[in-house]
């Protein structure tokens, strides 16, 4: 059942010339499993990481049966048709509980968050009654059990919080606290390190020579990677030359989960990188039907997984948000990460496009005054313009049959706001 990269090629509609996106993202998630290792670390500390264990409750949330309002609980059984007047035995505050059982013809006092009086089975909100000195006055026609949170409410004692496989984020770690539990065990950091590669990159803090320009990708991917909170590991630029090359591949490969480059993969410079991860591994080209990142390469180093990004500075933030950021995901244990956000929006510019590849169009999504969001594009498409990634919120996706598209047409949008 297994593939292996090298059987790939037997299937029937696998094309490397033309590869669609979503088939592209299936290759690669069948080759991808969760990192092995698992660490215990306090709640505080697990942002952005991988629960490694299913979480059971061992109480009940809420703890107690409790008011869901400030006002009175009383017995429903109390109230006729008309309501009844009962008298006011105390108070039951968050934290502080009226010790009196709530009998016939009694109400507590009670405060959002206290417990329910023994006896007491509902809650009518103050606003609602009358109160004079020592009873309160309530109307008929109250549902038994309104305003009352019931013990177990929330989450069951025994009950499974959160599965293995749960990406923790601040609800989820504030749940895990609500539970009073301090430690949890998390898949270990996925550690990803990355390069450039290009004789014309120079590092900040150089000049530039003629025909040379400043990496910027190295940076992006951090970021990116950042974002994700992997261990992100810097190996620098290198250059075209086969020994260094082989020997980039070489260490990163032995010192991380997933290497990551841009640059080097496109027609011709392919050719070298090609045989260098020949000897290493099995790796992939790529030729994606889709716009801008055209090139891809991804295989295996060793036990290293590896992608080859191309170099243009928007067709590496394209390739890795769309083929990167969800691999990463599913190697540092979630499962089935959760896709982009993607819905229709009118589009208020003209696209041209040609039909047979997707394209990865950058788009600012507005509001109208009339409360609709639309989306434009961001004007210059071109692959080397990363100012309009900077300027997009959202990609704009144009499916492979989508030809020519005219203004106020609807199309997918996927939201890069918020997104890891
Ligand atoms: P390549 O994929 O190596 O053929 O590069 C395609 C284009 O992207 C070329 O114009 C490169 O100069 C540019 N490029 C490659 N790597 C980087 C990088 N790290 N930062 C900025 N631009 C790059
Ligand atoms: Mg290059």
């Amino acid at each position: 059942m297994t593939k292996t990269l090298s059987t790939l090629a037997q299937d029937s509609d696998y094309d490397p010339n033309s590869m669609p996106v979503a088939k592209a993202r299936e290759y690669i998630r069948a080759f991808l499993a969760p990192v092995r290792g698992v660490e215990r670390l306090h709640v505080r500390d697990t942002q952005g990481r991988v629960l490694a264990e299913d979480v059971i409750s061992a109480i009940d949330v809420p703890a107690h049966d409790n008011s869901a309002m400030d006002g009175y609980a009383f017995r429903h059984a109390d109230l006729g048709e008309a309501g009844a007047t009962l008298a006011v035995i105390g108070t039951s505050f968050a934290g502080r509980p009226c010790e009196a059982e709530a009998r016939a013809g009694q109400a507590v006092r009670i405060m959002t968050g206290g417990v329910m009086p023994v006896g007491a089975d509902t809650v009518i909100m103050q606003e609602r009654v009358t109160a004079a000195a020592g009873t309160v006055s309530i109307p008929g026609g109250q549902q038994k059990g309104q305003n009352v949170r019931l013990a177990g409410g929330d989450i069951r004692k025994g009950g499974v919080v959160f599965p293995a496989g749960q990406l923790m984020r601040p609800a989820e770690i504030g749940m895990l606290a609500s539970l009073g539990i301090g430690e949890v065990g998390v898949y270990r950091r996925l550690r990803v390190a990355f390069f450039s590669t290009g004789d014309e990159l120079v590092g900040i803090g150089q000049p530039l020579g003629p025909g040379q320009i400043y990496d910027s990708n190295r940076y992006t991917i951090h970021a990116m990677l950042e974002r994700l909170g992997v261990d992100a590991i810097d190996l620098g630029v290198v250059r075209d030359d086969p020994a260094l090359i082989r020997r980039a591949f070489t260490e990163a490969s032995a010192i991380a989960d997933v290497v990551i480059t841009s640059g080097g993969v496109s027609v011709g410079e392919a050719d070298f990188v090609k045989q260098i991860l020949d000897e290493l591994g099995e790796v992939l080209f790529w030729k994606i039907a889709m716009r801008p990142g055209r090139p891809l390469a991804y295989g295996k180093l060793r036990q290293a997984h590896f992608f080859g990004l191309p170099g243009n500075p928007v067709s590496a933030m394209v390739t890795f948000y769309q083929f990167v950021r969800e691999a990463l995901l599913v190697l540092m244990g979630v499962p089935h990460p959760a896709p982009i956000p993607t819905f229709k929006a009118a589009c208020t510019s003209a696209i041209r496009k040609t039909p047979g590849r997707t394209e990865f169009q950058r788009g600012i999504l507005s509001q109208g005054d009339d409360g609709r969001w639309s989306v434009r594009t961001t004007g210059d498409q071109g692959s080397q313009v990363l100012s309009s990634m900077s300027a997009a919120n959202c990609f704009i996706v144009l499916p492979d049959d989508q030809g020519n598209t005219p203004p106020g047409a609807e199309v997918d949008v996927q939201l890069l706001e918020g997104i890891l």
